[in-house]
């Protein structure tokens, strides 16, 4: 009877390795085709000013519009796009995506505020990056000032003399740079005096923290924040839902800030309503 029991285990778990197997291999499979049948589509988060509230820009976030999955997020997709190199093209497609909105808004007399993309290492470190980036920008017609690039610290850490020319280059096209998630990933901070970025994104864990009661929960995000200042910076801060994590940040200078509380990721449709008709203040 055990021996039974024991074979049906193995078969079970053979056929959810298969089934797992056979998942990836559909995600891969699909993911290949998706850029030739335009099912990505991009999300657009507003960043606010937390001294008057203001819009200062958008992060435009990859979604995939899955025919039978439904609308697919990036942590299921981008991994594996990294692991084919498929993020490299797809990559390409978010600039030039996000740089094509931002300039249809600024065409319709929307306010001027920068999109930021992510990129990954792979895309990183492309030999034609920056001639990439250069056409992306060319071909919407959209000023390199309106055109934020998130890295992330791993991307950073190695201080090679590529990594040093390549940030060179894209800041001598004019795009602004963002270091994103920072303070996840354990770096000496060296970088930060050989690199020319100019925001730092404060990482959503430590922003979460700031609903804590102790002076620890902030020890931290008033680092980074400190940090920021004292090196030219801005800052800001990631993943804010509550109005306390939004007023804990203010008292410890921190001047921008994204998150729930002020903004989800929307189409761009979503985004034309809400900026053509914004909502009323109301004093209470
Ligand atoms: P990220 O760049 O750090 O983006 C912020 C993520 O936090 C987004 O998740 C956003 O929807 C979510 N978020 C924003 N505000 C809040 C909040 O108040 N609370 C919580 N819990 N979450 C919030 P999303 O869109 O699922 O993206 C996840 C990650 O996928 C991104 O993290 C980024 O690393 C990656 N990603 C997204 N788009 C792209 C892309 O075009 N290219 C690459 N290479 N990576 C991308
Ligand atoms: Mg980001
Ligand atoms: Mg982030
Ligand atoms: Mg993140």
């Amino acid at each position: 009877l055990a021996k039974e029991s024991g074979r049906d285990g193995y078969r079970f778990f053979t056929r959810d390795l298969d089934r797992r197997a056979s998942e990836r291999l559909a995600l891969e499979n699909g993911l290949r085709r998706a850029l030739e049948r335009g099912e990505f589509v991009l999300h657009y988060q507003p960043q606010v000013s937390l001294v008057d509230g203001g819009l200062t820009g958008f992060e435009a976030l990859l979604r995939w519009q899955h025919p039978d999955w439904g609308l697919v997020a990036p942590g299921r997709f981008v991994p594996v796009a990294e692991e084919t190199g498929l993020i490299v093209p797809i990559g390409d497609w978010v600039i030039r995506e996000a740089c094509r909105q931002n300039r249809e808004w600024q065409d319709t007399g929307f306010p001027r505020v920068p999109v930021a993309v992510n990129m990954s290492a792979a895309q990183f470190r492309q030999a034609d990056l920056v001639e990439r980036v250069d056409a992306a920008i060319a071909a919407s017609g959209l000023a390199p000032i309106w055109l934020e690039i998130e890295l992330t610290e791993s991307i950073l850490m190695g201080e090679s003399e590529a990594t040093v020319t390549t940030i060179d280059r894209l800041k001598a096209l004019g795009v602004r740079l963002a270091i994103d998630d920072f303070g996840t990933g354990y770096s000496n901070l060296g970088y930060l005096k050989r690199f020319a970025v100019d925001t730092l994104k404060i990482d959503r864990s430590f922003v979460r923290d700031l609903a804590g009661n102790t002076p620890q929960d902030e020890a931290i995000v008033a680092a980074i924040i400190g940090l920021a200042h004292s090196l030219g910076l801005g800052v800001t801060a990631e993943g804010v839902e509550q109005p306390q994590q939004a007023e804990r940040l203010v008292a410890l200078g921190c001047t921008h800030a994204q998150g729930f509380h002020f903004g989800r990721p929307q189409a761009a449709a979503a985004i034309n309503a809400h900026l053509a008709f914004p909502p009323v203040a109301t004093a209470s």
